[in-house]
């Protein structure tokens, strides 16, 4: 399958079905903590990139495949920001009549000032936009997006998005230390919370492989000043636990790639997901995909994963084929969980 996935265990959702309407990495902003790399090139082009005819024959059949009572969302998620897909809209309604299952959809929320998107995704069960930052400084430093984007723009449309979405709407902040996990930054994120009134915020760390190798994430006293300022709507979402479904995969580069473009992995986690095959299997593939230029290494907190390319790391490692299962440096570092 190209553009279906999982079901795979979400921080924030339980065990979802995924849907990714765009290729990797398409993306309007170009956030220092991306799992998925920098944005190269950088686009605010909404158009037609995949087409809707093929994702809902992909859904229609993850739909049938999948054992009943395995999935808990049907998520709008994956690599790069789903609403530049312009008949998002139309492919959330469609899938609606395809499925009772509750639907999200997890955005950056930067086109929420178009009207045309309010009302397309007004027939979600739940929307989880990004809010990292309250003023425009911060939101630059952290999201870095299109020149077309201002701070003012981006919590106006949330705003406006909230008096007429009858959903949920979970606000994500994802906490990086030093810059939006200090007393001021946050109490900023707050007032814009105040205007937005979400049902939830969700604080997220940069467990994942950060775009940039100097993102950390905020330490404990970080998270406690968030739930503290944010209010009681606050929660730190934890990394989620579970399994990914790959009953449908027959074909292990496929499987591998499924993953590691979405979902940048240890080789460890990679060989404990791939359990229909065994580990010198995986290793081989990894190594293949490496050697034919589909497959990269990103190190960070100390740490090598597994990516797809043409995902954008700097200095991202060429190669650990000598290193054995190709896991952590430095324990004391380890921080990542899927
Ligand atoms: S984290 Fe999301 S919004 Fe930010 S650059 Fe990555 S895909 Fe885009």
């Amino acid at each position: 399958m190209n553009y279906v996935f999982g079901p795979v265990p979400s921080r924030r959702l339980g065990q979802s079905l995924g849907i990714d309407t765009i290729p990797l990495k398409t993306c309007n902003w170009n956030c220092i903590y991306c799992q998925l790399g920098r944005s190269v090139p950088m686009t605010n082009e909404r158009r037609d990139y995949v087409p809707v005819q093929d994702i809902l024959l992909e859904v229609e059949q993850a739909l049938m495949s999948r054992e009943k009572g395995r999935i808990d969302w049907v998520t709008f998620v994956g690599s790069g920001e789903p609403t530049l897909h312009s008949r998002l809209g139309e492919i959330i309604r469609r899938v609606k009549t395809l499925t009772t299952l509750p639907v999200a959809v997890i955005t950056n929320g930067s086109l929420f000032y178009k009207a045309d998107v309010r009302e397309e995704l007004s027939v979600a069960d739940a929307v989880l936009p990004t809010l990292d930052a309250g003023t425009g400084d911060l939101y630059r430093q952290i999201n870095r997006p299109h020149p077309q984007f201002t701070f003012e723009r981006l919590v106006d449309g949330l705003v406006a998005f909230r008096e007429v979405y009858r959903g949920k709407i979970w606000v994500e902040v994802m906490l990086v230390r030093g810059l939006n996990d200090t007393s001021q930054s946050l109490e900023d994120i707050a007032k814009v919370l105040q205007r937005v009134k979400p049902d939830a915020v969700h604080i997220n760390l940069p467990t994942r492989p950060p775009a940039e190798t100097w993102v950390q994430p905020a330490d404990s006293e970080g998270l406690m000043r968030a739930l503290s300022i944010l209010g009681n709507i606050a929660e730190v979402v934890h990394p989620a636990e579970g399994s990914f479904d790959l009953s449908n995969d027959e074909n292990i580069v496929e499987a591998v790639i499924g993953i590691i473009t979405r979902h940048p992995m240890r080789q460890d986690e990679l060989e404990r997901t791939l359990v229909r095959w065994s580990p010198g299997q995986v290793s081989e593939t990894l190594a293949e995909l490496e050697a034919s230029g589909r497959a990269q290494i990103v190190e960070r907190y100390g740490i090598r994963f597994w990516s797809a390319t043409p995902a954008h790391y700097p200095r991202s490692r060429q190669s650990i084929r000598n290193i054995p299962g190709g896991q952590r440096l430095s324990p004391k570092n380890h921080k990542n969980e899927i």
